[in-house]
């Protein structure tokens, strides 16, 4: 049996792992960070359970059927609806800005004449 080192637990390198250790070869990989996955690496925050993106906030996303069917072996996958939200002085409002935006920043209730009036 070939033995193999891969350097970086990543995709790049957890996929070829994979698919060599498929094959019958013994794979070893080292990572000099104390985690898999790389830069896609997400852990839960202790104090409210949410998961964190540690290196930067990451989506899957493809068209191509078989990356998925391949992709789906391994996990379960969460679904993603993206919710763009913004923060300014202590307060959350929802983007792209819409009405609800204006109401919630200017803390009126205008209708979307009154708004572009207010705005103008
Ligand atoms: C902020 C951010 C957001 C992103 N968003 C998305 C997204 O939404 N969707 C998407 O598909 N992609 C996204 N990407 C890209 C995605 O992160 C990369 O395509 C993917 O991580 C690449 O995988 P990789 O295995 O090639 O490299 P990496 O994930 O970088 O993994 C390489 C690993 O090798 C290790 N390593 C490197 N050198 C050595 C060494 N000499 N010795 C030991 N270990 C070593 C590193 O520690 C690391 O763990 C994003 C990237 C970033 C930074």
């Amino acid at each position: 049996m070939r033995n193999i080192c891969i350097v970086g637990a990543g995709f790049s390198g957890a996929v070829i792992a994979q698919e060599l250790a498929t094959d019958g070869f013994k794979v070893t990989i080292v990572d000099t960070r104390p985690h898999v996955a790389g830069n896609c690496y997400t852990r839960r925050d202790t104090n409210t359970d949410i998961m964190l993106h540690v290196y930067g906030p990451h989506i899957f996303h493809t068209s191509n059927e078989d990356v998925w069917k391949y992709i789906q072996k391994f996990d379960t996958f969460m679904p993603f609806i993206n919710r763009v939200k913004a923060q300014a002085k202590g307060c959350v409002y929802s983007l792209p800005i819409n009405l609800l935006t204006i109401n919630q920043l200017f803390n009126k209730q205008f209708s979307p004449l009154q708004a572009k009036e207010f705005i103008e």
